[in-house]
């Protein structure tokens, strides 16, 4: 294997020179109990999916490591320093974290594109959600109110909003940071400690956000980190002292952290996959509608839970509507994320670029037409050419399947009924997106897809005060919004009789 390089990708591109100093001194690996360690399980080599080469070696935690650091989350959680401060210090300090996080952000922003590939403008877009998610949640800590019960009259009754306790978040390699966020700032807010797992993809925003958090004055243990492999997130999730466990990633997995969880009453919440469609009716604004799907399957090239990775345009306007969306998608730039002017980054990793290989080999057995792309362009990394099909079967595996990657998968409809049956026809559940002039018809299929998230005339907008999550196989459980407080929380009745 070839040692790892770390600088020299800081040494291709422009980044600040605080990236260029932590990718010469990686974090050991672990933050446990407010002290960077180094894991006692297997060496990871974490890459540069741009280059195809080692950006960083991080030893990984071993199962008595995950203990160790649930451990020292308990503490932390028991002994008060956390759940036990008044919610104002609580809030000051998450401000204080999201000051930080503002003040490093070109150094987030280096470390998101180059750990996971994506172009330096999404990666800052990234790390600018993650300010506005802590932001937000730290609000939160002094707003959670509860209510006064009116009766039995005789008596005092009323609810309090209580932490967890410790709460794991295991996180995928899309969204590093963001997804953390989504757990994170809701668990700290209510006061409960966290052992997070990010991916062994791209764990060092992960890492560097715990260091950072520590600097910004969080209590030693309240924020634990682990990293690793499969390995140590089925360590995590099947701990048996946790209160919760909130997952990113695969719906596969998904299940796999289900059954771990189930060895103990613990609190499940689960972001899986996604297939989600992208309808257009003849009504529409046509050239708004292009550039929502474009953004919709090329971000990040394809690797989003909430890609919309199948289209369904009104029979009609079909032929002209992907006539528009291949010429545009032909002007777009591929190349490593922080190059300049670069539109779609590679694929996290070689196997992932293998997976989507084989699901585009698989749609064209199936009978489908690629109108663009379709191989892997001859340069260095990951990358997969943003690919388009048409004339796909409903029972296609690219219809079926999420991909993962740059693909899109293209079909017509002749009426409403149509559009929604056809939406509604995967095993998946997480997002619709819907374009049409015609508000009533807005309200109609809106309210037929089974999708945690509709978008009208709109596609893939996030903000910490909007609900997200899955339905059927995309999982179950919404995070940001007021739903995350109260799924990081607990009513606490209190009842008192004045005159006992
Ligand atoms: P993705 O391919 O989107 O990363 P995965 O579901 O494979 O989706 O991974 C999401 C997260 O789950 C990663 O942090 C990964 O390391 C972790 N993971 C993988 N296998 C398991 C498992 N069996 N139990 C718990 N976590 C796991």
């Amino acid at each position: 294997m070839t040692p790892p390089t770390p600088t020299q990708a800081a040494d291709l591109y422009p980044v600040a020179d605080q990236t260029r100093s932590f990718l010469a001194t990686p974090p050991p690996g672990q933050v446990i109990g407010g002290t960077e360690v180094r894991g006692s399980g297997p060496v990871v080599v974490d890459q540069d999916p741009g280059r195809a080469q080692p950006l960083a070696e991080i030893a990984s935690a071993s199962p008595e490591d995950v203990d160790h650091a649930v451990r020292s989350a308990r503490a932390a959680f028991d002994d008060g320093r956390w759940s036990g401060i008044d919610a104002d210090d609580r809030e000051r300090l998450m401000h204080s974290i999201a000051d930080h996080l503002e003040r490093d952000r070109e150094v987030f922003t280096d470390l998101e594109s180059l750990d996971t590939g994506k172009p330096r403008e999404q990666a800052e877009e990234d790390v600018n959600e993650a300010i506005s998610v802590i932001r937000y949640f730290a609000g939160w800590a002094t707003k959670a109110e509860g209510s006064v019960i009116p009766a039995p009259s005789r008596l005092l009754a009323y609810t309090t909003r209580e932490p967890l306790g410790v709460c794991a978040a295991i996180t995928p390699w899309n969204y590093p940071l963001p997804i953390l966020t989504y757990k994170l700032a809701p668990a700290l807010a209510m006061g409960n400690t966290v052992v997070a797992k990010p991916s062994e993809l791209a764990p060092l925003s992960t890492l560097a956000l715990a260091r950072l958090a520590l600097e910004a004055g969080l209590p030693d243990g309240v924020f634990n980190v682990v990293t690793g492999a499969g390995a140590t997130g089925s360590a995590l999730a099947g701990h048996l002292d946790l209160d919760k466990v909130a997952f990113t990633g695969s719906t596969a997995t998904g299940r796999l952290v289900m059954e771990a969880a189930s060895a103990s009453p613990t609190r499940v919440s689960l972001e899986l996959g996604g297939k989600s469609a992208h309808i257009v009716f003849a009504d529409a604004d046509m050239n708004a509608a292009v550039g929502s799907v474009m953004d919709g399957i090329w971000t990040n090239a394809g690797q989003v839970c909430i890609a919309g990775s199948r289209l369904l345009v009104e029979h009609s306007v079909h032929d002209d509507f992907v006539e528009l969306l291949v010429s545009r998608t032909r002007e777009l730039k591929l190349g490593h994320g922080l190059s300049q002017g670069v539109d779609i980054g590679p694929l996290i990793s070689a196997g992932q670029k293998g997976r989507v290989l084989d699901h585009i080999g698989a749609a064209r057995t199936d009978g489908a037409r690629a109108v663009i792309g379709g191989t892997e362009p001859d340069m260095p990394g990951h990358f997969v050419e943003p690919t388009v099909f048409v004339n796909v079967p409903p029972g296609s595996v690219v219809v079926q399947e999420e991909v993962f990657g740059p693909v899109l998968a293209v079909s017509s409809f002749k009426d409403e009924d149509e559009a929604v049956r056809l939406a509604n026809s995967t095993q998946y559940g997480l997002a619709a997106g819907l374009w049409t002039s015609d508000l009533g018809r807005a309200h109609r299929v809106g309210r037929g897809l089974r999708a945690g998230t509709v978008w009208v005339n709109t596609y893939g907008i996030f903000h910490p005060t909007l609900p997200f999550g899955g339905v059927r196989g995309s999982g179950f459980g919404r995070e940001l919004g007021s739903d995350a407080v109260h799924h990081y929380s607990e009513t606490k009745t209190t009842v008192l009789d004045p005159s006992p």
